[in-house]
């Protein structure tokens, strides 16, 4: 499999798609398979690519500080998350939902779990979400 980052010439969308391989991608860009969810175009680019799997004898030592170095990072970020935020879980969507039309809960600052489909919808709706890898505790 191999994913590329594909952009929507028409709206400039950027969307990830996989392919079961390179040839794939060209056989379904000349059929007119190809086309934005968004506005349905089909003037459809590759834009780089991005490796799908962490190949992990591909990792040099310096690579792995340098995860490693992310990994605290992004544990600093979630407790500032946990502290400020309010966690609720896979309701997610439809918290983000109640809190954008409803003026009284403009500024609580929420977090949680959502599908890409959720997140689509929401965007759609003009409401903004941020999305960020997160690691579990057990990592620790
Ligand atoms: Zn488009």
């Amino acid at each position: 499999m191999i994913k590329y980052k594909l952009i929507c010439k028409d709206c400039n969308n950027i969307f990830d798609s996989w392919f079961s391989n390179s040839k794939e991608y060209e056989k379904l860009k000349k059929k007119k398979y190809l086309n934005c969810h968004i506005c349905d175009s089909q003037k459809i680019e590759k834009t780089l690519m991005a490796p799908n799997v962490l190949n992990s004898s591909d990792i040099k030592s310096k690579d792995i500080n340098k995860i490693k170095e992310i990994k605290s990072k992004l544990r600093e970020f979630q407790k500032f998350i946990k502290d400020n935020f309010k966690y609720v879980g896979t309701n997610f969507a439809h918290e983000a939902r109640s809190i954008h039309y409803d003026p009284k809960k403009k500024n609580k600052a929420i977090y949680g779990k959502a599908s890409q489909k959720e997140i689509e919808d929401l965007n759609q709706e003009g409401i903004k979400t941020d999305e960020f890898p997160w690691i579990e505790d057990k990592e620790n």
